[in-house]
């Protein structure tokens, strides 16, 4: 077997992020993986890897394999919140400042430490197609200066 594999992680690099259950096999396009965690692999140590012997180093990671064709490739350990695409702290204060009823600037502290408290009692999966989530626009070009008082807020 010729070492044609771009998703495993060659000694040294960073591993790609955890995919959760969104992940597509890249051998066969199946969209069914199991995981298996897998402990740190030193230099010293070799291991069977889709067909032929690896060695390390290779830190602790999670091996994808694919449930059709058993294609294995590693992925980074879900960084907390992360796991099966769960919302972060970051993309939940996103979501907390953009449900207000109507404009208002929350204090970036409040909203973090309200985020975070929430992801401890539950975990949050973003509706990917909501305008949210979306891109931002880029501003349209300087005019005038105006007063911001005397602004019109668009509807979201
Ligand atoms: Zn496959």
């Amino acid at each position: 077997m010729t070492n044609t594999d771009t998703t495993s992680a060659p000694a040294g690099t960073v591993l790609p992020p955890f995919t959760g259950t969104d992940r597509v096999c890249a051998k066969c396009r199946y969209l069914e993986a199991f995981t298996r965690y897998r402990p740190p692999l030193s230099d010293r140590t070799r291991e069977e890897f889709n067909g032929s012997m690896r060695r390390g180093p290779l830190p602790e990671r999670l091996e994808r394999t694919c449930a059709r064709c058993d294609f294995a490739w590693d992925e980074a350990l879900p960084v907390d919140d992360h796991a099966d695409g769960g919302l972060s702290v970051d993309h939940l204060v996103h979501a907390l400042d953009n449900s207000t009823p109507y404009p208002v600037e929350l204090d970036p502290a409040l909203l973090a430490h309200m985020a975070t408290k929430l992801l401890e009692m539950v975990v949050a999966l973003p509706v990917r197609d909501h305008p949210v989530w979306q891109p931002e626009e880029e501003p349209p070009p300087a005019v005038a200066p105006q007063d911001p008082d005397t602004l019109a807020t668009p509807e979201a």
